[in-house]
């Protein structure tokens, strides 16, 4: 419990100190008022400050200042002479009000990440690769800025875990993500769609763009020493390329399913290679 003797002490407090859970403040103080406090903690850019639960003493005939004590965002009022039971019985409700909406916050955001994360490699999923990608696509075909999806999915793949184990192969997703996640502009977003296949989705990218971007990606995957548990272990990958600039798509399901075919003109022309059109052509090699 900390005591302050005015407005401002009782601000630097709070500010100093993140274990405080609760504040009861009088109205009638010097330098900082009561009310002063309640909108300085309100309009906070801290947002465990900004949602402490604000007790307020009032005197009992002084309605004026109790409801300007609600509108500033006030949870509850007690009157002086204060009640000792009343007031240990307020602070309890609020108390424990305020870390009950705390941990349905912090549950509320739990679920998020999980519905969005792939568990594995701490990419988007599936799921919320879609979701960006309409709200993408939207804005690609309202401002005429182009996007791209290139997929990406991993050559023999299932030869890695036969050889060298499950491990092994999970280790090589991981690196994956994080190679392809580097090679990626902020704009840009990496998803893992499933198994050993990796979808990029790029904005305001163009056929040339993204295949200029896949073949980086390809040429940075064959030179890399993938680490596993035991060994060191080279990867190749195969690209798929899909762009609004030369391919009709009335969704992310349809330009998906473009670069879908695409990923499987590269696998049948070699693998270790982009494809950016239905000839199977790589602008880059093959
Ligand atoms: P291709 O070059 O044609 O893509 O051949 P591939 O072996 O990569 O493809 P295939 O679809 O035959 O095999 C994919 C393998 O990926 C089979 C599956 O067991 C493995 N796999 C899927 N998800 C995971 C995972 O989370 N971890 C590991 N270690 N393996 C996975
Ligand atoms: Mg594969
Ligand atoms: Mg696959």
């Amino acid at each position: 419990m900390f005591d302050a003797s005015d407005g401002e002490e009782a601000w630097e407090m709070l500010c100093d100190h993140p274990a405080i859970e609760l504040v009861i403040t009088d109205i009638n103080m010097p330098r900082l008022t009561g009310q002063q406090l309640l909108v300085r903690i309100r309009k906070s850019d801290n947002a465990r400050i900004r949602q402490l639960p604000v007790i307020v003493m009032t005197t009992a005939e002084d309605n004026v200042d109790r409801n300007l004590a609600f509108l500033n965002g006030a949870n509850d009022f007690i009157n002086k002479p204060i009640d000792e039971m009343e007031l240990l019985a307020r602070t309890r409700v609020h108390h424990t009000l305020a870390s009950t909406i705390r941990e349905l916050e912090q549950s509320r955001a739990r679920l998020a990440e999980l519905a969005t994360t792939d568990p594995l490699t701490r990419l988007n999923n599936r799921r919320s690769f879609f979701e960006q990608a309409e709200q993408h696509l939207v804005m690609a075909e309202r401002y005429q800025t182009g996007l791209a999806i290139v997929l990406l999915d991993i050559d023999f793949f299932k030869k890695i875990n036969d050889s060298h184990g499950h491990h092994s192969g999970d280790a090589v997703l991981v690196a994956m993500a994080g190679l392809v996640t580097d090679k990626i502009r902020s704009v840009d977003t990496v998803a893992r769609m499933g198994g050993e296949e990796f979808a990029l989705l790029l904005p305001g990218a163009n056929r040339l763009g993204a295949a200029v971007m896949a073949e980086r990606i390809r040429a940075a995957v064959e030179q890399h020493p993938f680490a596993a548990p035991d060994r060191v272990l080279r990867v190749t990958a195969s690209l798929g390329i899909a762009s609004l600039d030369v391919d009709q798509a009335q969704n992310t399901e349809e330009l998906l399913a473009i670069a879908d075919r695409r990923l499987y003109l590269a696998k049948n022309n070699g693998r270790n290679r982009i494809c950016v059109n239905d000839q199977g052509k790589s602008n880059f090699q093959g």
